[in-house]
């Protein structure tokens, strides 16, 4: 499984990458319970703060950030914690802003720089070329996360594992769902109780559905990078037309920028 030869270090690190709080919670939640469980060193890289997380205007910016950073937390510490109390996963405010990640040379050298450091045995992340979730922090941490990787020397590499993708190829069996509403429901500010129980429902079809490729097993489904020609590009009939009928549709018209702007709301000078 492993392709990094470069991290001789028997602790295993698992990092995961996600454009805001609540992510992992949707996506790769028992992943991550299990890797914990299994002794694994998880790492989690929040890219923004969520500071448009609200629709209230008089909580957006450095308030509601304050409060998602709390919940953040408060989700980590269902995942496990140390005999001091702090969350197992080590929490990485990237410092961008809720829809204004850019992609550009100095987000992409910061980021593989982190990773480099940081030598993990596997990365988890947004997959943007086929994507279940056009949001541009997505498709642009999705993008990032890729290129840092495909940057660095092959001995380098983590293995990268892309979730919210319409195209998994590597499952990873699961016991139970149960951390990922636990998890969830410590971000309160996203999400009812009732929204909760209705979520779960909708989580459970999802996940036993895929058990027609998985039984009979429960599975997180990913998208396992190659790094070869062409392995990023739409070309079976079947993809085309979940991107076109599918996607594109449950995304709506392009998001525009968020308001009031970052300088209006003192984030950025
Ligand atoms: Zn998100």
């Amino acid at each position: 499984m492993l392709k990094n030869t470069q991290n001789k270090s028997k602790i295993m690190k698992l990092l995961i990458i996600n454009p805001h709080p609540d992510d992992a919670e949707f996506t790769c939640a028992c992943t991550i319970k299990q890797a914990l469980d299994l002794g694994w060193e998880v790492h989690e890289v929040l890219m923004t703060s969520d500071e448009y997380g609200t629709s209230r205007n008089d909580f957006k910016g450095k308030r509601i950030r304050r409060i998602r950073k709390h919940e953040m937390r408060e989700a980590a510490k269902a995942y496990g914690t140390k005999l001091d109390g702090k969350p197992k996963i080590n929490l990485i405010w990237f410092g961008e802003i809720d829809g204004y990640l850019p992609f550009n040379k100095r987000v992409f050298l910061k980021l593989k720089t982190l990773i480099l450091n940081l030598k993990p045995h596997v990365v988890i992340a947004p997959d943007s070329f086929f994507s279940l979730d056009l949001h541009p922090d997505h498709l642009h941490t999705g993008w990032l996360v890729y290129v840092a990787i495909k940057s660095m020397k092959p001995f380098q590499r983590p293995l990268l594992l892309l979730y919210h993708s319409f195209n998994p190829n590597f499952y990873i069996t699961i016991k139970d769902l149960s951390i990922q509403m636990e998890a969830l429901s410590k971000h309160a500010s996203q999400i009812s109780p009732l929204g909760l129980k209705y979520l779960k429902l909708i989580r459970g079809i999802y996940y036993y559905s895929r058990m027609i490729h998985t039984a009979p097993y429960l599975a997180e489904g990913f998208r396992k990078v190659e790094f070869k020609p062409n392995e990023n590009s739409i070309k079976k009939l079947k993809h085309e037309l979940i991107y076109c009928y599918i996607v594109k549709r449950m995304s709506g018209p392009p998001r525009e920028h968020y308001l009031p702007t970052p300088k209006e709301l003192g984030l950025i000078p």
